[in-house]
């Protein structure tokens, strides 16, 4: 599924889900859901809100993005994820499957395909849990963080070599 897919499907279920509770769509809402499908990366709040003004189209209180950032949590279209101390949001579509793999080193996360670990999450059986998408971690380091370990204990080792 690409980006544009992803935003085209938001929008319908944005729509669905204010008609369902006779709320009406505003310019407002309109622009966060365009901020938070534009990205794969989660953000904070202040994060969007400033993304949702830039270019002075909109101004938009605190307390307007907050409310929103909860119906559309409510409404399944983004979620809170808890980074170190931090709070962000980010898309829930794409957890619909997806492999992370993180790097301890700087911080890095690159996505992976996986198609048989997929395969297999998707014929889980989770009882007494109405599973509605998943997201997979794996941490560990990159090629460029190995790289710099690799010189650091090369380093080490060549001067416990010249102390002895
Ligand atoms: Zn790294």
């Amino acid at each position: 599924m690409d980006k544009a897919d992803g935003l085209g499907q938001a929008r319908q279920n944005l729509t669905d889900y204010l008609r369902l509770n006779s709320l009406r769509n505003t310019p407002e809402r309109n622009a966060l859901l365009e901020v938070v499908y534009s990205t794969d990366v989660p953000m904070q709040a202040e994060e969007l809100a400033r993304l949702m003004t830039e270019g002075g189209r909109l101004r938009i209180s605190r307390a307007t993005v907050y409310n929103n950032l909860r119906l559309f949590e409510e409404a399944g279209l983004l979620r809170k994820v808890f980074q170190d101390d931090k709070v962000l949001y980010e898309r829930t579509d794409k957890s619909k499957g997806v492999i992370k793999l993180v790097c301890d080193g700087c911080g890095k996360i690159t996505e992976m395909n996986g198609d048989k670990v997929r395969r297999q999450i998707a014929q889980l059986r989770t009882r007494r849990f109405n599973a509605t998408g998943w997201e997979l971690r794996i941490f560990g380091l990159c090629s460029k963080c190995t790289a710099d370990q690799k010189r650091k204990q090369n380093k080490l080792n060549k001067k416990d070599k010249d102390r002895k």
